[in-house]
């Protein structure tokens, strides 16, 4: 059994903001345990050789894109302290809105959204590479699934799995959950178990975004902005509901959508070559 002060449940960027918080105030005995074998959680990202300079990676957003300064200001603090570039979401130009099935999709004046969505050059991904940068590796743990904590009074004891059912133990007095409640409820047995009103609660908390996923398509030349159009377009008939602009300054050309799918039909659907799956879980 390992011990620790301080175990961190889940690598997305709430659980790896948190680790960073712990190290910049001279914290380091922690574990950060991550089920996946992968860091981020839903900021997830696809990488593809350039069009236009084959030496160079792009990365498309698969998860979330935009972040909103004024609305996130403790998100806007950390890229502004990590140094990340950051440019407007390109919007000039108008929409096309397809509002029926049995409609010719209609070209119509474009949003212009204020203050504007802005992206990170490199990706949302960027964000967590610099995130994860700062952190000591000897502390980071992919592969970990948790499924049991255990309260002794003094101590958490948390047993976790990887993907051979192999099962660890850490100790730990104090545990910070950085999970989507409702998966929490879903995957992590309690011992002894948590108020019936706290268990009601974190499964009625919605995950954002949760049904949605993106589809990213790559083209040569941003051929609708040569047209007037700002690359967004709406659709009453799917399965794409929107559709906007994703290029990358100074690389690739590039459209995603979110589709208007639900989960369970999706993930009956036969799996593709292509940008798109399902960004979190339900
Ligand atoms: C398609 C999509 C588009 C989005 N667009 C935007 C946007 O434009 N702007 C915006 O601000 N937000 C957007 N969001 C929301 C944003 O992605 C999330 O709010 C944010 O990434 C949540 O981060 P998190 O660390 O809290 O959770 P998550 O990213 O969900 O991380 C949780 C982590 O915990 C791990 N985990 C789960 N269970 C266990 C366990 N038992 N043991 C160990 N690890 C576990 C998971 O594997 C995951 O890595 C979008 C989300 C999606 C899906």
């Amino acid at each position: 059994m390992q011990t620790t002060r301080i175990a961190i449940v889940g690598g997305g960027l709430a659980g790896l903001y948190a680790a960073r918080l712990l190290e910049q105030r001279g914290i380091h005995d922690y574990v950060l345990l991550e089920a996946r074998d992968t860091w981020g959680g839903r900021i997830a990202s696809a990488s593809l050789t350039s069009r236009s300079l084959p030496s160079v990676l792009d990365r498309f957003d698969l998860g979330p894109t935009w972040f909103w300064p004024a609305c996130q200001p403790q998100l806007d603090r950390l890229i502004h302290s990590l140094g990340l570039e950051r440019f407007a979401q390109h919007e000039g130009g108008d929409m096309v809105v397809e509002y029926a099935p049995n409609q010719a999709p209609a070209r119509t004046r474009g949003y212009v959204s204020s203050p504007p969505s802005m992206r990170l050059v490199g990706g949302m991904g960027a964000l967590i590479d610099a995130v994860l940068r700062g952190l000591e590796p000897k502390n980071l743990v992919m592969g970990q699934s948790v499924r049991r904590l255990r309260c002794d009074g003094r101590h958490v004891e948390l047993e976790s799995e990887d993907a051979q059912g192999q099962v660890r133990t850490y100790r730990a007095e104090h545990v910070l959950l950085a999970v989507p409640p409702r998966l929490v409820v879903a995957t992590i047995d309690f011992a002894p178990a948590l108020p019936e009103v706290v268990m009601r609660t974190w499964r009625d908390t919605a995950t954002w975004m949760a049904a949605h996923a993106k589809y990213v398509a790559i083209y040569d030349e941003p051929f609708w902005r040569e047209q007037g159009l700002s690359g967004e377009a709406r659709s009453a008939r799917g399965p794409l509901g929107e559709i906007h602009d994703a290029s990358m300054p100074g690389g690739s050309a590039a459209l995603f959508g979110c589709f208007g799918v639900p989960a369970r039909v999706r993930q009956s659907l036969l799996p593709t070559r292509c940008c798109a799956r399902t960004a979190a879980p339900n």
